[in-house]
């Protein structure tokens, strides 16, 4: 993938599940939300699968190991292997692994999920800042991390022992509604010391090289809902995109995209990968999909015509990049989006 300003999304005449070797799955908003199963999500990844597919799940969340994750995944209908399933954790304790001598003792502020990517890696997790830790690191540790665990980094990184995250997602979506993310928790400790994390989870290197290295794809294609973690991941990894309607991202904060944030492919739910992609065409005066044109006027965008709504979406897209280029388009598609139902 060429990393010029993309204007449109791209059009593919294999279903995508044929054209990329491996998929690089986000979990919540793409496969599950909430626990349960979204909707196609289980019998496209089967008819993926099938085809030849490779199916990989690349999870910001550092709390579950790969073994639990998988376990949900296979009860959830989704055959699973500890080995499909990259997290965070597992990202953040290969950085470590890399800058402290090996055997050393890493301060943990988080869960299993932490402490086992740390053992993988040969590194001995220890509980408290004066166990003499070589590094402190914090991945997301659920409600019931007590408030304590941060006073044991601030210790520690205020010695200057060096600190990471495996992520700093700020939020985390629970059954009952939003609770505060890794981030939150990481921010806690960056205001009692003024130091600064490494980072090693979506969108950074450091975890899209962890799923390369354990998937050994090459061509892989990311599948996500959020724009700021999968898709600008697969843009720091100069790797493809598909984005899923079924998470977090509305048609609004797509047309906004900012040129780090415009996945490749857009569609509705993990059917996606069992199609082709439309091409979009046109140019400057209006742009086309399936039955729909969609136009850039002063202030806002025109949709014209009729069909299916993601093509609708497509055409859409090509006409607000294309008037942002580099930037973020300010045009009102409010009402173009309410003729998709989006
Ligand atoms: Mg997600």
């Amino acid at each position: 993938m060429s990393q010029g300003v993309r204007t449109r999304p791209e059009g593919s005449g294999q279903p995508l599940s044929e054209a990329y070797d491996t998929a690089l799955l986000d979990l919540d908003g793409v496969v599950y939300a909430g626990g349960s199963a979204i909707a196609h999500a289980v019998d496209s990844l089967a008819v993926a699968r099938s085809g030849g597919m490779r199916l990989a799940y690349v999870t910001n969340n550092a709390l579950r190991t790969p073994d639990t994750v998988a376990a949900h995944l296979t009860e959830l209908g989704i055959p699973t292997g500890a080995d499909d399933v990259i997290t965070s954790a597992q990202a953040v304790a290969r950085l470590i692994s890399e800058q402290v001598p090996a055997g050393a003792r890493v301060l943990v502020i988080g869960g299993e999920g932490l402490r086992v990517a740390l053992r993988e890696r040969g590194l001995v997790p220890v509980e408290s800042a004066d166990d003499d830790p070589a590094a402190v690191v914090q991945g997301y540790g659920g409600p019931d991390l007590p408030w304590g665990r941060f006073a044991e980094a601030s210790y520690a990184v205020r010695r200057g022992v060096p600190w990471f995250a495996s992520n700093t997602d700020l939020t985390i979506p629970s059954g009952r509604g939003i609770a505060p993310g890794n981030g939150a928790a990481v921010e806690v400790v960056r205001i009692a010391t003024g130091a600064e994390p490494q980072v090693a989870g979506k969108p950074l290197p450091p975890m899209h090289r962890e799923t390369i290295i354990r998937t050994g794809a090459k061509r892989p294609l990311v599948v996500g809902d959020r724009l700021d973690t999968d898709i600008e991941g697969a843009f720091n990894g100069e790797v493809d995109s598909l984005l899923v309607l079924t998470g977090v991202t509305d048609g609004a904060q797509l047309l906004a995209a900012p040129p780090q944030h415009r996945p490749t492919y857009v569609d509705e739910d993990l059917r996606g990968l069992l199609t082709g992609q439309p091409e979009v065409t046109g140019d400057g005066t209006g742009f086309r999909c399936g039955g729909w044109t969609a136009t850039a006027g002063a202030d806002r965008l025109e949709l014209t015509g009729d069909g299916e709504a993601p093509d609708g979406l497509r055409a859409l897209c090509a006409a607000a990049w294309t008037a942002a280029g580099e930037g973020s388009c300010a045009l009102d598609g409010g009402k173009a989006l309410a003729r998709l139902g989006l």
